[in-house]
């Protein structure tokens, strides 16, 4: 009897594992303890890693990120800026307006840097190299598959001026927006390393647990991805969550404890006039906001605005306004957050900060950085949590999969908190991508993130094309599905690093369809899609249209017709690469199934049991969901 039960036991364990993806990957827990003189604009740092390598291949090397290298005169981020510069698009640079040739001139105190000693893995001084803005380790001992290993450093690291993302005194006057601050481990997985060099974009870490101690001035007030641990010591604003009376220390400096489960980076920023909010918006989850008023910042912001364009009648107007923003944030993301758990997948962390910092709207884990509290930059970067904060996918290989699917997330969700008030908030993202699709710097959505000729081709096709992807999805298997593959995906793939292979796999268990053509199409081509209606007729009792496949990839196609009596039906081709049909998704409105439509046929025709005397109006996909590049040929209305 025990055995028996034993094995049912197995059998249910089994079907769950079943469940979750079944790759290894790597883990490291951070501990880190770091002495910032802020007056100086430098700290130092030690750090120790435990690192699990949970692969079966025996390492021989190690790889570090140490990002702010990038921002020195002649590094490979400013030659790449000065380069992509000389390119006009629509008669201006293409470079991006933060970094321009700006490197280049940076004076030893203003550039950054992150200097590593005494590497030791086991208790071993190891032979390191430099690369720029990444460091080789030479293992004088193998790390053995399924081994875990201690890494210890020493570090000294110089704020650089805010050029890109990180950096000091950023244009809003906060003292230090600190990402990419920490030499960070490389990512190990089944591609091997991926030591991507800091030129332009995009970020990728190992999952793990991190412990970070910050020793600072006692007026600065620190904002960061993890929880602070001894709040009762440091007021700012946090004493009110704090469980322990709040018992203020009179030393010079005080040292902050912060801890952050499961993440695969860490932010943080620090300010002495930042104002905190928070707000607890369901039972274990507080928001936290923190920004700071710094009136010639703003002085500079409101003179900088067409007249016509004020939006306040002067500047104590418009920092009425600008505070009001700030102060509407918490208020904001609580409104919006049961949408998305119900879309996306359930928010699991127990913290999340808006905080004002950086260069524009950056996402970390369990925080952003924000220029300014705009709806749609503040829904942005909370939707990167599901986006790229969970769901770890390689941003340099698949931009498109963090940025693509937030900007979808974050279409439906200001359209949410707008009352759905747009029956199609992507056609921004169709008619950017369209666009360059026909341009002539168009590339395909394979292209690595820092690879791209342009910054306009990479970020249409990681942002608009990405969401295009995600909306196409949902003409090609039904919007219901693709919401189910969607949060699918997010309980398959959480804490994880998915790629495009798992995304497609799951959306084709969840459709029941073969959805391979799509990515090999539409992800990795530039191919694009151009139906139209060739000829209608009458035959045998019948109406009869031809449509014709004007472009270079195939689709299933959506057919509507209006009749005069005011009746509508629709027909639906499959694409014969499906194998199958997706769900009828108007069931009021009648729908014939054609046979599936093989995509070597240019031509493909359909009967119809109506006459074409009766016919007022047909057209392909009149919902719009399919990128089709030239819509004059889809739709053709009839006058007797
Ligand atoms: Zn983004």
């Amino acid at each position: 009897m025990k055995r028996l039960l034993f094995i049912s036991y197995l059998a249910i364990m089994q079907l769950d594992l079943h469940a979750q993806a079944d790759r290894w990957q790597q883990k490291v827990n951070y501990q880190m303890d770091i002495q910032v003189d802020a007056s100086a604009n430098k700290f130092t740092g030690k750090q120790k890693l435990d690192y699990w390598n949970n692969s079966p291949d025996t390492l021989k090397v190690l790889y570090f990120h140490l990002y702010w290298n990038a921002f020195q005169p002649g590094s490979m981020m400013d030659l790449r800026s000065q380069e992509i510069g000389k390119r006009l698009i629509r008669g201006r640079a293409d470079w991006d307006p933060r970094v321009k040739d700006r490197i280049s001139s940076l004076k030893p105190d203003e550039i950054g840097y992150q200097k590593v000693k005494n590497l030791k893995v086991n208790g071993l001084v190891q032979k390191i190299s430099l690369y720029e803005t990444i460091l080789k380790v030479e293992l004088s001992k193998p790390i053995l598959p399924r081994s875990k290993s201690l890494i210890e450093l020493e570090f000294d690291a110089q704020v650089p001026v805010q050029i890109r993302r990180s950096g000091r005194d950023n244009a809003e006057g906060v003292r230090f927006s600190m990402a990419q601050w920490y030499p960070k481990l490389c990512e190990y997985d089944e591609q091997g390393w991926h030591p991507t060099p800091y030129i332009a974009r995009e970020f990728y870490g190992v999952w793990g647990d991190f412990e970070v101690n910050i020793n600072i001035d006692r007026k600065y007030v620190i904002a960061a991805t993890g929880y602070l641990q001894n709040a009762h010591e440091i007021g700012h604003g946090y004493e009110i969550n704090s469980p322990i009376p709040f018992k203020p220390s009179k030393t010079s400096t005080l040292t902050w404890k912060f801890k952050a489960p499961n993440v695969h980076d860490f932010v943080w920023a620090a300010d002495p006039d930042y104002i905190h909010n928070s707000k607890t918006v369901r039972k274990g989850l507080v928001l936290h906001s923190f920004y700071k008023i710094d009136t010639a910042s703003l002085k500079k912001q409101f003179e900088s605005q067409p007249i016509r364009m004020r939006q306040a009648a002067n500047l104590y107007g418009f920092i009425a306004s600008y505070k009001s923003q700030w102060d509407s944030v918490l208020e904001l993301a609580a409104r919006a957050l049961p949408f998305i758990d119900k879309h996306y997948g359930e928010y699991p962390y127990k913290q999340y900060s808006f905080i004002q910092g950086g260069d524009g709207g950056m996402e970390y884990p369990m925080a952003t950085l924000l220029k300014g509290a705009g709806t749609g930059v503040v829904i942005h970067e909370w939707m990167h949590s599901w986006f790229q904060m969970m769901l770890g996918t390689n941003e340099s290989l698949y931009p498109w999969m963090d940025e693509g699917f937030t900007s979808f997330a974050e279409a439906n969700v200001n359209n949410f908190l707008n009352g759905n008030i747009d029956s199609f908030p992507h056609l921004d993202a169709y008619n950017a991508y369209i666009a360059l699709s026909k341009s002539d710097y168009n590339e395909p959505l394979t292209t690595h993130s820092d690879h791209y000729n342009t910054n306009t081709a990479y970020s249409t096709n990681a942002y608009s094309k990405g969401e295009v992807f995600m909306e196409q999805l949902g003409y090609i298997v039904g919007s219901a599905v693709r919401d189910s593959i969607l949060l699918k995906y997010f309980n398959t793939w959480k804490f994880k690093h998915p790629n495009v292979n798992d995304f497609m796999k799951i959306a084709e268990q969840t459709s029941g369809l073969q959805l391979d053509w799509y990515k090999d199409f539409f992800v990795n081509t530039s191919k694009t899609i151009d139906y139209g209606i060739d000829s209608l007729w009458d035959e045998g009792g019948q109406m009869k249209i031809r449509l014709r496949n004007y472009g270079s990839m195939p689709m299933p196609i959506d057919l509507e017709f209006q009749f005069k009596d005011g009746s509508v039906e629709h027909a639906y081709i499959p694409q014969y690469l499906m194998f199958g049909s997706k769900m009828n998704e108007n069931p009021k409105i009648k729908r014939t199934i054609g046979e599936p439509w093989k995509w070597t046929h240019p031509t493909y025709t359909i009967s119809i049991d109506r006459r074409l005397i009766d016919l007022k109006k047909i057209e392909i996909d009149p919902g719009k969901r399919m990128a089709d590049g030239e819509r004059r040929n889809n739709k053709l209305e009839l006058t007797w």
